[in-house]
C-alpha cells in the first residue's frame, strides 16, 4: 500500500538540511542549493519554475514540500503617492506593507511587519487593539519586501532603498524569524541587500537589545520613545513598566558600542501631552548617551484613543528647543493621509 506523503512547508529547510534531503535521495547535494536560491534569491513560488531541474526532479519535490505563498488582498494609494497593502497570508490572516516614495530624493522605504497583531498595547496603536495572533516567520518578511518592491518598481521605476520593521508586531518579540530575514535579506548569495538601509525599529525590550548587541547585528536600530519621562511613556506604552528609559539608555548604549549601527528614536508628538518645552528639555538628555537623530512624527488618529496630534506651532517650539541643545531632528509629516495610514488601521478593517 502506498503511504501518503503530506508535503511540508520547504522554507523551513536551511540551505545544508534541503543539502541532506537531497543526499538521502540519493541526488546529488549540489540540488538543495539550486531549490534553495530559487526560493530565496529568485523568489520561486511553485516548483513548476524552477526550469534547471527536470519534470521528474519537480513532481517529485511537489510530493514532499510546499511553497507557502501570500497574496495582496487591498491596494489604498495615496495622493502623497505612498502605497498600502493588506497581504492575506497562507492561514487567512491579515497584515499590512506600506511602500513609502520620497521621490526627488530617490528613497523608497518599505515599512514591513513583523506579527499579526501584536502584545504590546501601545494605546495610540491600531495594531495594539488587535492583540497578537501569531509570529510571522522569515519567510512571510521577506515575501513583505518582494511585494513591495515590486510596488516600488513598477510605481517609481525604482527599487527599494530602505527597509523599516516598523509595521505590525513588535519586531524583537519575534528576534529569531526577525534575524533570519535579514540574513536572507542581506546574504551576498541571496537578496544581497546593505544592512545599513535596514532598521528594525522597537519599542524597547533592553534584554534582547542587549542579545541584538551580543548577536553581531549589523542593521540600524529605532527605538519608539514617544515620550521621554517614565510616567508619561507608562502611560501610552505599558512595556515601559518592566523596561524603563535607564534600561533602556544602558543597552542601547551596549548596542551602540558593539554594532555601530545608526540610532533613531521615534517620538510622535501628541498635542500638549508630550510637546512641551519641557518634554524638549527631557528628550534632550536622553540625546547624550550615544549619537541618535530624532525624528518627530506626526499622529494617525485612530478611533478609541483621545490625543490628537501637536499644532504647527507647538510642534515648531518643539523642534527649536531641540535644535538649540544640538539635538538633530526632523520632522516627519503624517504620509496617506487619506488612506487607512495608522499602523493596523487597514489589516484591523479586515
Ligand atoms: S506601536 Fe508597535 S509595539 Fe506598540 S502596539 Fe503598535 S505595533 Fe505593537
Amino acid at each position: 500500500m502506498e503511504v501518503a506523503i503530506s508535503p511540508v512547508d520547504i522554507r523551513k529547510f536551511a540551505q545544508a538540511q534541503l543539502e541532506k534531503w537531497f543526499g538521502d535521495q540519493g541526488l546529488p547535494l549540489f540540488r538543495g542549493r539550486q531549490v534553495y536560491q530559487w526560493i530565496w534569491q529568485k523568489g520561486a513560488t511553485s516548483f513548476e519554475e524552477m526550469t534547471n531541474l527536470s519534470k521528474s526532479l519537480r513532481v517529485v519535490l511537489e510530493q514532499h514540500f510546499f511553497i507557502p505563498s501570500m497574496s495582496v488582498d487591498t491596494v489604498q494609494i495615496s495622493k502623497d503617492g505612498t502605497i498600502k497593502t493588506r497581504l492575506k497570508l497562507h492561514d487567512g490572516h491579515l497584515i499590512e506593507s506600506v511602500l513609502i516614495p520620497v521621490v526627488k530624493e530617490k528613497r523608497f522605504t518599505a515599512c514591513i511587519s513583523s506579527q499579526v497583531g501584536c502584545s504590546l498595547s501601545c494605546s495610540f496603536c491600531a495594531t495594539g487593539k488587535m492583540k497578537r495572533i501569531r509570529n510571522l516567520d522569515a519567510g512571510e518578511i521577506v515575501d513583505q519586501y518582494r511585494i513591495v518592491n515590486k510596488q516600488s518598481e513598477e510605481h517609481y521605476g525604482h527599487p527599494l532603498t530602505n527597509i523599516v520593521y516598523m509595521g505590525m508586531g513588535e519586531p524583537l518579540l519575534n528576534y529569531k524569524e526577525v534575524l533570519e530575514s535579514v540574513r536572507i535579506l542581506t546574504h551576498p548569495d541571496l537578496l544581497g541587500l546593505s544592512s545599513r538601509r535596514i532598521t528594525v525599529s522597537t519599542a524597547g525590550i533592553s534584554k534582547i537589545i542587549k542579545k541584538m548587541a551580543d548577536d553581531g547585528a549589523k542593521f540600524n536600530l529605532a527605538l519608539s520613545l514617544h515620550a521621554a519621562d517614565d510616567v508619561k511613556r507608562n502611560q501610552i506604552m505599558p512595556i515601559n513598566e518592566q523596561n524603563n528609559l535607564e534600561a533602556l539608555m544602558e543597552s542601547i548604549q551596549y548596542f551602540h558600542s558593539k554594532c555601530k549601527g545608526k540610532i533613531t528614536y521615534e517620538y510622535i508628538a501628541f498635542n500638549g501631552f508630550n510637546d512641551t518645552l519641557q518634554d524638549a528639555d527631557n528628550l534632550a538628555k536622553l540625546c547624550n548617551y550615544f549619537p541618535v537623530k530624532v525624528n518627530i512624527i506626526e499622529y494617525n488618529p485612530i478611533e478609541g484613543f483621545e490625543m490628537v496630534k501637536s499644532k504647527n506651532d507647538r510642534l515648531t517650539s518643539f523642534a527649536d528647543r531641540l535644535r538649540r541643545k544640538r539635538v538633530q531632528v526632523t520632522i516627519r509629516r503624517s504620509r496617506g493621509q487619506d488612506i487607512d495610514a495608522a499602523c493596523g488601521q487597514l489589516a484591523n478593517k479586515g
